[in-house]
């Protein structure tokens, strides 16, 4: 299932962090890219940088238009949900959510503009407090993607082998890939 990620209302001075997160939860909790509304060359390098040293084939792009992004998105026939406090409950919706190939996940900052929620198939509520588009999205993904989403196989450069007390990483040099 394609499922890309549009975050909304990023202010480069402010939200760093934790647009940041976003990225990160989206490409470790199975999407496969992040669309950022608006500009932040270094934000969109540093996470093309995990994506290629941790694996996996997460892409990054910034649009200067959200709506022109999601107007095509709809026009090829692709749905989107829109991650919102005030949505219905994600039970409700999430078995016919499962069913729509490609997916657009909206989550925005501290503020949403309005047309999203026209726009949106579904406005959906992870509960009704607030609390944070890195948990909304985290939770609607595992949800969506029933949990398999955390056996993925990246194939990175990077792996951490787990362990139940000791830090252990193997990391493979950049040489040994080419060579196979
Ligand atoms: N008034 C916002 C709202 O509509 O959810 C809360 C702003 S919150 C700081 C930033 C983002 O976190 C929201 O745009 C939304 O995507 C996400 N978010 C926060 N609480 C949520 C919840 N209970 N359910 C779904 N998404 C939530």
């Amino acid at each position: 299932m394609r499922v890309v990620v549009l975050r909304l209302g990023h202010r480069p001075e402010r939200d760093k962090r934790i647009t940041t997160h976003v990225g990160l939860v989206a490409r470790a909790f199975g999407s496969q890219e992040m669309i950022l509304a608006g500009r932040d060359e270094r934000l969109v390098e540093g996470l093309e940088d995990v994506a290629l040293r941790w694996g996996g084939d997460f892409q990054v792009r910034s649009v200067s238009s959200w709506k022109a992004e999601a107007r095509s998105w709809k026009e090829a026939g692709g749905r989107i949900v829109h991650l919102t406090m005030y949505g219905t409950p994600l039970s409700e919706s999430m078995e016919e959510i499962r069913r729509s190939d490609p997916l657009m996940v909206v989550v925005g900052a501290e503020k949403v503009p309005p047309e999203i929620y026209e726009m949106a198939d579904w406005n959906v509520g992870v509960g009704n407090q607030p609390h944070s588009e890195v948990a909304a999205l985290a939770v609607f993904l595992d949800r969506l993607f029933l949990g398999r989403e955390l056996e993925m196989d990246f194939g990175g450069r990077i792996e951490v082998v787990p362990s139940p007390r000791y830090k252990t990483v193997i990391e493979r040099r950049k040489e040994d890939e080419a060579e196979g």
